[in-house]
């Protein structure tokens, strides 16, 4: 069944002010896709094809311009502020870089805790959960009490896939997440993702420039360019395409 669909998702950037003189990015120029529940979904693009604007309109990190988004068919532009937070919380997205705009000098453990405690729980509960996330993602519990540059890249990757699972997503949007690592904990990272997927029951965007990575973590793949998508297939038809 289709978990979510995306219709003609729109999204520039430097929209011309009343005088009319910024420069207009047109990143994501009417983007459909439909993402079956359990299945992981390939987006691959050149850099700059719109991949990132893509997911973080979908993760709602940024506003779109146009199009509409459904949830199990409930259409996001329809609901209250309040639902919409509910309903948004279905999806959590993974970065390159786990800690990217986060306080380099916080806790992992608090890195992880906080959207719970943002959402009522205590700080004692949301460290419990965090040191269960960490047990999930193959980490030692007890080094919540860490900061991010004690860990490395593969580690890091593995708390930015704890941070995302304590909301209990359905849907992992994946922004490049093994783009900064060397290959052999690209592999690591990858396994860990599709057992994750396989236990919580999860859907996966998978996105990423590498077509192999894309072809080997996917069913199916969505290809963009200069933000629109050229092609759409089997992961192993478009991987065979000259
Ligand atoms: P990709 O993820 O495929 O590399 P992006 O979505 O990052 O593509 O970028 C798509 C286009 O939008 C590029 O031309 C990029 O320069 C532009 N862009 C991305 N983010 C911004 C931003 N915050 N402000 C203005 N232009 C942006
Ligand atoms: P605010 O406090 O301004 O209402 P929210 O925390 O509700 O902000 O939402 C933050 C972002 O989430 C907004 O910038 C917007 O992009 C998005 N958002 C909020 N409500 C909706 C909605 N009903 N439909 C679509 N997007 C929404």
């Amino acid at each position: 069944a289709v978990q979510l669909t995306v219709q003609d998702l729109v999204k520039t950037y430097g929209r011309k002010g009343f005088f009319g003189t910024g420069r207009v990015t047109h990143a994501v120029r009417g983007v459909s896709l439909e993402l079956r529940r359990g299945a992981t979904l390939g987006i691959v693009g050149e850099s700059g094809s719109g991949k990132s604007t893509l997911a973080r309109c979908l993760a709602r990190l940024i506003p779109a311009d146009g199009g509409s988004l459904r949830l199990d068919g409930l259409d996001l532009r329809t609901l209250s502020g309040r639902e919409w937070r509910r309903e948004s919380r279905r999806m959590q997205m993974v970065f390159q870089d786990p800690f990217g705009s986060l306080n380099p000098r916080r806790r992992v453990g608090d890195l992880v805790a906080q959207g719970l405690t943002v959402r009522g729980l205590s700080r004692s509960a949301a460290l419990e959960k965090a040191r269960e996330l960490f047990g999930l993602v193959g980490l030692d519990p007890q080094a919540i009490t860490r900061f991010p540059h004690e860990f490395s890249g593969g580690q890091r990757q593995r708390i930015g896939l704890a941070r995302a699972l304590a909301l209990e997503p359905e849907i992992l949007i994946a922004d490049e997440p093994v783009s900064a690592l060397d290959v052999s904990v690209q592999a690591q990272v990858l396994d860990l993702l599709e057992s994750l997927r396989q236990r919580l029951h999860l859907s996966v965007l998978f996105i990423t420039h590498d077509l192999r990575v894309a072809a080997q973590v996917a069913d199916d793949l969505i290809v963009m360019k200069s933000g629109e998508v050229v092609e759409t297939g089997p992961a192993a038809q478009i991987l065979a395409d000259p």
